[in-house]
């Protein structure tokens, strides 16, 4: 990811706002409306030219903020997803689906052939690629947002931060440090429950923790993630090689951090098995 990219003093005078939808629940979308209030002041301060969970109006490109959400699943979506790169001044990824590929990205351990020929009746109908990938393994991306949903405050801050031609504040420190900002006791520590806080992104306020559940990752790796370390630490819990692995494969779990944390644990690093980090959907993997 590069360094966020500021607006010219023109564009923020109004600037354009799109949401684009990829391989997604619309979960990170419906956190946009779900800020209500504070939403009609940001439809004040910038044009809202595409959002597909409010309203099927689209205004022409091009656009200063794109937010993007979902996984690159589709030969289609990699059309798409390169002409919103070229129509969009800064573009913005949220959410774990477009981050980190998403709870869709558990096939790409597996043939996704299988997959098309168990839950659909007529595969020969679908056209899929064999791996479902995050956006930025395909264009570049100026800031990811994660959660799954993303949180909207921090959402907020994103979308004035890029409105102002300003970089978003938004912690790059672990689920933990909100435990103890919240006085909430270690559920690892009293408990013995695994929890991935320690190398998750912060940005729920320790939601789990906080009604007595191990954090299970869905932000993200935070920054200098030790995934060995806490690794070393479930096992000692009681963890099992396949309930570490399962653990590290989660919401997030093609983020490259947490792919090698499961390979190291299921034995497959360094195989074929889940894939080299941050690669494109391989050529001649789409199914027909
Ligand atoms: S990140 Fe989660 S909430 Fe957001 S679109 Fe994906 S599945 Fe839905
Ligand atoms: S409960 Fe999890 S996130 Fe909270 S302090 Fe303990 S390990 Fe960290
Ligand atoms: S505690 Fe972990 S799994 Fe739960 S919402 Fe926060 S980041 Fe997601």
């Amino acid at each position: 990811m590069s360094r966020p990219k500021l607006l010219s003093p023109s564009a923020i005078e109004q600037p354009t706002l799109a949401v684009w939808k990829f391989a997604s629940c619309d979960g990170c979308q419906l956190s946009l409306l779900d800020c209500e209030r504070e939403l009609v002041a940001v439809a004040r301060r910038v044009t809202i030219a595409s959002f597909p969970e409010a309203s099927s109006r689209v205004i022409e490109g091009p656009y200063d903020v794109s937010l993007v959400e979902g996984s690159i699943s589709t030969p289609a979506d990699l059309e798409r997803i390169e002409e919103i790169r070229r129509q969009s001044g800064a573009l913005i990824t949220i959410g774990a689906c477009a981050t980190a590929g998403g709870i869709q990205a558990l096939r790409n351990g597996a043939s996704v052939g299988d997959f098309v020929s168990i839950v659909y009746a007529r595969p020969d109908y679908i056209s899929t690629l064999a791996k479902s990938t995050p956006i930025a393994d395909h264009v570049e991306v100026d800031f990811e947002l994660r959660g799954c949903p993303i949180d909207r405050t921090q959402l907020l801050e994103v979308i004035t931060a890029f409105a102002n031609g300003r970089p978003p504040h938004i912690p790059s420190t672990s689920v933990c440090t909100e435990c103890k900002a919240r006085s909430i006791p270690c559920v690892m520590v009293a408990d013995g429950t695994p929890c991935l806080g320690p190398v998750t992104h912060a940005g729920c306020n320790a939601l789990c923790p906080s009604y007595r559940r191990g954090c299970y990752g869905c932000f993200g790796p935070a920054e200098s993630a030790n995934t060995a370390s806490l690794d070393g630490h479930l096992a000692e819990l009681g963890l099992d090689a396949r309930d570490r692995e399962r653990l590290w494969r989660g919401f997030a779990g093609w983020a490259p951090e947490f792919r090698a944390a499961a390979d190291r644990a299921g034995g497959t690093d360094g195989a074929a098995g889940s894939g080299r980090a941050g690669a494109p959907a391989a050529e001649g993997s789409e199914l027909r």
